[in-house]
């Protein structure tokens, strides 16, 4: 089913903005309003803090199956993941010249030589490894992660950005707050009517709001919303709900998402585009503004396989999401070579076994071409999650 007038004409925009790899977008902001756009790696930087000093924070998520890497594969040995190749190449082909800078998060050793790359390759441009504590305790990762928070300000400010005041940061925080309540409230909607809210059109939504300002994503989500509750032709399939767990950092290609609903599976629940949803609930617009994006890290944010997680914990979380969405089956679908995707994989796939969850694993890569094995694999799973569920 292929979306029509208001609706496919949104999914247009969408699709438009997640293909664009010059940032269109971002080059019309800055020619409008005069700011800095500042790019940043999945999964999760405090894009309140940027927004709170006038920058535009773009989520750069690495290339498609249609990039052609030229000079990036020669920075990197073979046995790591895709992402920092299509980036070093969207970096040297000019695509990424519309930033200012560079936010790379602690989240691999990967992103971390990758950091120390960019700074050598753009020199004049801002290129900042975001440290992220792994101790949760305020007084000593909150410590940590404020005084990081802190130095970001200040080298943005050092930029030309405007200096951090409390008020703006406030204000920006209740609008990051809204943005992350309507992409809740659509993946709330999709796990209860899915046929609502196909996966690959969500996921252009997710992907096109890296690109804009909060004010044009929430208005976005809050059109997607109404359009689809408004369309009558979306009625339920008798499909298989699976979670899809793994590709919290480099992306699937859109291919393979439409693949996998074509096989039979309604994709209830993900961990795609975390950025949105890293923090899971509303962080406090009273009181000390930095304090409380420093306290929603430390203690609201998702169990990513980039946090440390006590070992008998892993997978607790997973399960949990599997019951509250209804999910009948895990699809582990991680990008090959992704260290914490994998490593973490053998405790969650324990959690779901334990609890008596079916599963099944495979592994891509952002350019990945060919889906007819997975297709098999999943169309599979599926039927076989119909069958016995309805035995
Ligand atoms: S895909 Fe995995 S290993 Fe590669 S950069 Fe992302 S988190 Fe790191």
């Amino acid at each position: 089913m292929s979306a029509t007038g208001a609706l496919g004409e949104l999914l247009a925009r969408a699709e438009a903005l997640y293909r664009d790899y010059r940032l269109g977008a971002v080059r019309e902001w800055k020619a409008r309003t005069g700011g800095l756009a500042v790019g940043y790696m999945p999964i999760y930087v405090p894009r309140e803090l940027l927004h709170a000093q006038g920058v535009l924070p773009v989520g750069l998520m690495g290339g498609r199956d249609d990039l052609e890497i030229i000079k990036g594969d020669a920075y990197y040995q073979s046995y790591i993941c895709h992402i920092p190749r299509s980036t070093i190449e969207l970096g040297l082909n000019g695509s990424l010249d519309c930033l200012d800078g560079m936010l790379l998060p602690a989240i691999c050793d990967v992103i971390r030589n990758l950091s120390g790359m960019w700074g050598m390759l753009f020199p004049d441009k801002l290129s900042r490894y975001l440290d992220l504590p792994q101790d949760f305790d305020p007084e000593l990762g909150g410590a940590f992660y404020r005084h990081e928070l802190e130095q970001l300000a200040a080298d943005l400010a050092a930029r030309g950005a405007r200096p951090l005041e409390p008020e703006a940061l406030r204000h920006s925080i209740a609008l990051f707050n809204e943005d992350r309540r309507l992409v809740r409230e659509l993946y709330e909607l999709r796990w209860r009517e899915p046929w609502k809210v196909p996966t690959h059109e969500l996921y252009l939504l997710v992907r096109a709001a890296l690109v804009m300002p909060v004010e044009e994503s929430s208005a976005l989500f809050r059109s997607y919303r109404e359009l689809v509750q408004a369309d009558p032709e979306r009625k339920p399939l008798d499909q298989a709900r699976v979670l899809l767990t793994g590709s919290f950092c480099e992306q699937p290609p859109l291919g393979l998402i439409k693949t996998l609903e074509r096989a039979g599976c309604y994709i209830v629940d993900d961990d795609f585009v975390q950025v949105h949803r890293f923090i899971r609930s509303d962080i406090p617009t009273v009181g000390d503004p930095l304090g409380a994006l420093v306290g929603a890290f430390l203690t609201d944010a998702v169990a990513s396989p980039t946090r440390y997680i006590a070992e008998a914990e892993k997978g607790r979380e997973l399960v949990e999401r599997c019951r509250e969405t209804g999910t009948e089956g895990v699809l582990f679908c991680a990008p090959s070579f992704c260290d914490p995707a994998l490593l973490d994989q053998p405790m969650a796939v324990r959690a779901v076994e334990a609890a008596s969850i079916p599963w099944t694993a495979f592994k891509y890569s952002e350019n990945s071409g060919q889906f007819q094995v997975i297709r098999e694999q999943a169309g599979t799973f599926a039927d076989s999650i119909k069958l016995w569920s309805n035995a």
